[in-house]
């Protein structure tokens, strides 16, 4: 059975679910409270996907209704949200960059973590604001120095899709050497909108997309990257310890804005990123105003 974890609720206060089939093919959501406030680190580790299984099987969990409710981030805030650059051949060629012989690692802040149909801000001097979908990663198992691929595909709890927001003129020519400026921005990693078990999905031809306006911009596959999720996971674990509860998001394929085209994100844009199997993200974008602290979690009706 495929299993597809959310958190449901007002930012801040989300509650655990899981969206299972019922024996009549239907999806329903059950709650996760029995069994944990979060889906978070320890509820990974605790191997939390297996006992919502067994719960799920002994009838054990709740049904609830998600009418109406917010879906927020399938994790809950992470220690790291760790990214890989160029991953993918073709956006290395439109970004005017060789394909990279190792991973290219930047990292961003846990706090860019935004629901995956939040109201998305642009940076109030912002001109060059970008999408990028990405097939990300969560970690359920702690990966320090990992000696070998298998072990690192053994730390992957699972996956879910995730837009790496990019200011490019922060990213490139503002960026002193680094892309940390560009890579920051308040409400920059929409992630969702579930979190699906790396048992119940195979990662290695998944078609994304990303629609502007219902346009497309983005159309590949994960067959296309140049290193897998194991390997990457591998390769941190060499430099950085992943806890789990932790993101690492892997690359983007080409069709950005960057590519010169198509324009970047304007006010009132909606976009939608979707990966097969682990489902559409849907963000409409809004001017940031001066002065306010980020606008990140202004209601997804609101033009603020
Ligand atoms: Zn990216």
């Amino acid at each position: 059975m495929t299993l597809k974890f959310a958190r449901l609720g007002t930012a801040g206060n989300e509650q655990p679910a899981v969206i299972a089939q019922d024996t009549d093919g239907s999806e329903k959501y059950y709650s996760l409270a029995a069994l944990t406030n979060d889906i978070d680190g320890g509820f990974l580790a605790s191997d939390g996907i297996e006992r919502t299984r067994t719960a799920l099987n002994n009838r054990e969990l709740p049904e609830i209704s998600a009418d109406g409710l917010r879906l927020g981030a399938p994790i809950a805030r992470p220690g790291a949200v760790v990214a890989i650059g160029l991953n993918y051949a073709a956006h290395a060629a439109e970004s005017g960059a060789t394909p990279p012989e190792v991973p290219v690692v930047f990292l961003k802040p846990s706090n860019t973590i935004a629901g995956p149909f939040d109201a998305a801000p642009i940076p109030p001097s912002s001109e060059k604001y970008d999408w990028e979908v990405e097939l990300a990663i969560v970690i359920g198992r702690e990966a320090s120095y990992l000696s070998s691929v298998s072990e690192a595909e053994a730390c992957i709890a699972g996956y879910a899709v995730a837009n790496d927001l990019s200011e490019r003129d922060y990213q490139i020519p503002g960026a002193a050497g680094q892309w940390t400026k560009g890579k920051s921005l308040p409400g920059s990693t929409p992630l969702g909108p579930w979190l699906v078990p790396a048992s119940d999905i195979n990662t290695g031809n998944l078609r994304l997309q990303t629609l502007v306006n219902g346009e497309s911009r983005q159309d590949s596959s994960t067959s296309d990257m140049i290193f897998d999720p194991a390997t990457i996971v591998h390769h941190l674990s060499q430099y950085m310890v992943l806890e789990p509860g932790d993101v690492v998001i892997t690359g983007t394929p080409e069709g950005v804005a960057l590519s010169g085209r198509f324009p970047f994100i304007q006010p009132g844009d909606v976009l939608e990123l979707d990966i097969e199997g682990l489902g559409r993200q849907r963000q409409e974008y809004f001017r940031a105003e001066a002065g306010s602290r980020s606008g990140a979690s202004v209601p997804a009706h609101s033009n603020a």
